[in-house]
């Protein structure tokens, strides 16, 4: 633990009751603990559930301090290092995207509300209605942006994508839902798009989530962590920090969403910043910034699928 580290915990702890109304989903009472919300909410876990088997492994030492401006890499290699150049090999393959929470959720506080099984023993909400920044800008449009750009490069890369929703103008569907459509494509990776919602002052950053459990076994838990990882690497590319507030090196493994739990194909969510903190902010809202998330989004599938 770094100085740092410490006044970081204490700030979390003292804000958790503000980050539980706030968070990613920004539900309020039960909606709180539902699946697509408060990704920090969980921060039960963060003590415990970061990995303890890879940290060795997880070189960057971002959650120690913010971290540096530009990520390690490779002299000869400034900016997106893997992530430029053609996608090559995803062609054939099938990615499902899910574009967290929907533009008609917070109209509909009784249907999403309503509980449902999201796998692993957990009783969840059917769905959140995400969090904003604090202009109004909605993390339901950020995600079907990023979805949508994703979408884009996979498919001229000759991938066969499918998304939960390709549009704002509905409420959910319920994460019972979400993980369904990924399954029934047998999608050979899929991939949940959020951004966070954390109050605590300073806290930046984006984070991949691994799933703990997953309802198609050890071997979908560890293809998941595998593209976690890769997704990880190509996101440090863009200029957005690793989560200095939960997990370790931009990871966190959780066993209470039901996007993964329920998931027979390998699939991990992102947060792709904090909402909540301006610096963040600015970077979800700038449409440079996202095409260079989608890039290496992209680019993270076709690391992953040439393993
Ligand atoms: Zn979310």
């Amino acid at each position: 633990m770094t100085r740092a580290a410490a006044p970081a915990r204490a700030a979390l702890a003292v804000t958790l009751a503000l980050v539980v109304a706030a968070g990613c989903g920004g539900g309020s009472g039960s909606a709180a603990s539902s699946d697509q919300a408060t990704d920090t909410t969980a921060t039960t876990e963060v003590p415990t559930t970061t990995e303890p088997s890879t940290t060795t492994t997880d070189a960057p030492p971002t959650t120690e301090a913010p971290a540096p401006p530009a990520p390690p890499a490779p002299p000869t290699t400034r900016s997106l290092p893997a992530a430029t150049g053609p996608l090559t090999h995803v062609a054939g393959r099938t990615i499902a995207l899910d574009a967290g929470h929907n533009g008609g959720n917070a109209a509909h506080s009784a249907e999403i509300n309503a509980q449902v099984d999201a796998g692993n023993g957990v009783m969840k909400a059917c769905d959140t209605a995400g969090t904003a920044g604090d202009d109004g800008y909605a993390e339901f449009q950020f995600t079907l942006s990023v979805a949508q750009a994703v979408r884009d490069e996979l498919v001229a890369s000759g991938a066969h994508v499918v998304m939960v929703r390709d549009d704002s103008a509905g409420w959910g569907p319920c994460i019972t839902q979400r993980a369904a459509v990924g399954n029934a494509a047998h999608a050979d990776a899929a991939l949940s798009i959020h951004a966070d919602g954390n109050l605590a002052a300073g806290a930046r950053g984006f984070h991949v989530i691994l799933p703990a459990v997953a309802a198609g076994g050890s071997g979908v838990v560890a293809a998941s962590a595998s593209l976690g990882h890769d997704i990880r690497d190509q996101v440090a590319t863009t200029g957005m920090p690793a989560s200095n507030y939960i997990g370790s090196g931009g990871l966190i493994t959780r066993g209470d969403l039901g996007g993964l739990n329920l998931s027979t194909v390998p699939k991990v969510f992102i947060e792709c910043g904090n909402m909540r903190q301006a610096t963040d902010l600015a970077m979800l809202e700038d449409p440079a910034w996202r095409a260079r998330l989608a890039h290496a989004i992209a680019a993270g599938f076709d690391t992953y699928l040439a393993g």
